[in-house]
């Protein structure tokens, strides 16, 4: 076992607060990590306020982790000491199931283990990135190219693929005309990448002061939400829209800009079911689905094509002690684009 030092929510009501912990030393499989930096994400606000339910607690939120490798495990075969390895949300998974032989572990039959609010194998609490360091299967760790900006790579751990992963499922290419609801971490990525395929992006958002930015980077248009009619000249344009907002907003508007079998993927993950009106989907045979974060496989694929272009997150720098102030910026709307933590405030 060793020493970790990190924050934690203690409750659903309480502040982040310092937090002291156990880790186990790594095992054969296994590499150790000391983190540099961890993105700071909406689900960790969502977690660590049981707003999904279900929260474990105590809570050491933190799943967009970079660092130097400190150990490797004996049979450990991609990384050695001193190398920057990943770890984005989930840290096992069986291995066995028709999903995880896909590569698409996030949809493990018998359930992932999520890099935190999650019990591993033997039952204990997972135990994520805000903290100093973390020790995960060689399988589950992502290598990290010395090219791109450190600290700004974080968040590609899962906004990053959360917003790679199903632009890729649903073809998304030269040509394609595609929507971005909600220009946050996930946001921001989405349209990096939608932009980066060669698609016609419309950014919608309602923060009328992001309008500017959103063109930077990358969209071809901008749509100012708050007036519910500023939809009205986008109906049937669009062949997909990925929808990353983390609060009830009203989806039939949105449908209504999709063209014939397009397709709306939620990504976002609203504390309350959305209503859809069934005259929303089936003039024009739309489809309304979602995604969940994407696979290791294609998750270092995304990383790989992220260091090829130069593509990262734009970020916020901040120590630990600023996260409460942090959550309560992101609730706000109030983040360019992604706070991440600076680990080197953790004393
Ligand atoms: P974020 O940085 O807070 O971005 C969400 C954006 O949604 C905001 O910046 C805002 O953009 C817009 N928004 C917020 N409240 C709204 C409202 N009431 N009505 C309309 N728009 C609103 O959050 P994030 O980290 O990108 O995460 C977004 C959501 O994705 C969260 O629910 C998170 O839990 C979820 N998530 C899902 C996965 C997955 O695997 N599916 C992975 C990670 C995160 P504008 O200011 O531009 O309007
Ligand atoms: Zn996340």
């Amino acid at each position: 076992m060793a020493h970790s030092h990190g924050f934690a929510a203690l409750t659903k009501t309480s502040k982040l607060a310092p937090f002291n912990f156990d880790r186990r030393d790594p095992g054969p499989d296994d590499i150790a990590i000391q983190i540099r930096y961890c993105g700071v994400c909406h689900s960790d606000i969502h977690q660590a306020r049981d707003e999904w339910g279900g929260s474990i607690f105590p809570m050491v939120p933190g799943h967009e982790i970079v660092g130097k490798v400190t150990k490797v495990g004996k049979n450990v075969k991609k990384f050695k000491e001193g190398d920057l390895a990943g770890v984005g949300c989930m840290v096992d998974s069986c291995g066995q199931c028709e999903n995880c032989k896909d590569g698409e572990e996030m949809f493990c039959l018998k359930g992932c283990v999520f890099t935190y609010n999650s019990l591993d194998k033997e039952g204990k609490p997972a135990f994520g990135g805000y903290s100093d360091h973390i020790v995960c299967k060689e399988a589950f760790c992502l290598k990290i190219s010395p090219k791109l900006d450190l600290a700004a790579t974080a968040p590609l751990l899962c906004a990053g693929i959360t917003t790679y992963s199903p632009l890729k499922h649903w073809k998304v290419g030269k040509g394609s005309r595609v929507g971005v609801i909600g220009l946050g971490g996930l946001g921001h990525m989405a349209l990096k990448f939608a932009h980066a395929f060669g698609a016609h992006v419309t950014q919608f958002t309602t923060s009328p002061g992001k309008e500017a930015d959103a063109k930077k980077l990358g969209a071809d248009e901008v749509v100012v939400t708050k007036d519910p009619k500023a939809l009205a000249g986008l109906a049937n344009s669009l062949d997909f829209v990925i929808d990353t907002v983390s609060a009830p907003h009203d989806i039939n508007a949105f449908l209504g800009t999709l063209r014939r079998n397009g397709t709306l993927a939620l990504v976002g993950v609203p504390e309350k079911p959305l209503p859809v009106s069934a005259f929303s989907l089936i003039m024009g045979r739309k489809s309304f689905s979602g995604s969940a974060i994407g696979g290791i496989r294609e998750t270092q694929e995304m990383l790989d094509f992220c260091a090829e272009r130069g593509i990262v997150s734009d970020i916020e720098l901040i120590n630990i002690q600023q996260i409460n102030e942090a959550f309560e910026r992101v609730t706000k709307s109030d983040v360019k684009y992604r706070f991440v933590i600076d680990m080197a405030s953790l004393k």
